[in-house]
Formats: structure tokens, sequence, C-alpha cells
């Protein structure tokens, strides 16, 4: 669960392991985080992307927007 004292860094570290699997741009992990704006998300996905937990597509089908785009997940083994 997502609540207003997480960081930003928790915010879309808990998004994408509610959603553990799925595919999100930096986007629509923005929009569905409030993390504002997708810069800042970018910065906090990029060194979880190089984590064993996350993994990282350079042009994929984002499961909210549809788009094929540069997106993250957290891999359905991660802790
Ligand atoms: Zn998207």
């Amino acid at each position: 669960m997502i609540t207003a004292e997480m960081t930003s860094a928790e915010r879309v570290a808990e998004f994408l392991r509610m959603q553990r699997g799925g595919w999100y741009c930096d986007g629509c992990i923005s929009e569905s985080t409030a993390v504002e704006p997708s810069n800042q998300v970018k910065q906090i996905t990029r060194p979880l992307a190089l984590t064993s937990d996350y993994q990282r597509a350079d042009s994929t089908h984002c499961n909210r927007c549809g788009r094929y785009r540069k997106c993250i997940r957290m891999r359905l083994a991660a802790a």
C-alpha cells in the first residue's frame, strides 16, 4: 500500500512490487505513484534496474498505457 509518509523511492518500489511481473513506463509509474515529474521516476528506476530484482526493457508494451516504451518491472522471483 502506498501511503503519504513514504518517500518517492519507496512509492515507486511499492508500486512495482504490487504490480509484480508487469511492465510499466516511467510516465505511468509517475501517474500511479504521484511521484512527479516523470524525470524523478527515471532517477529512481535507473538504479533499481541495475539490481537483480528488477528488469528493464528498452521497448516493450506498458501494462497501463499500452504504448511501446522503455519499461521496468519487478521480477516475479524477487523477494
Ligand atoms: Zn505506460
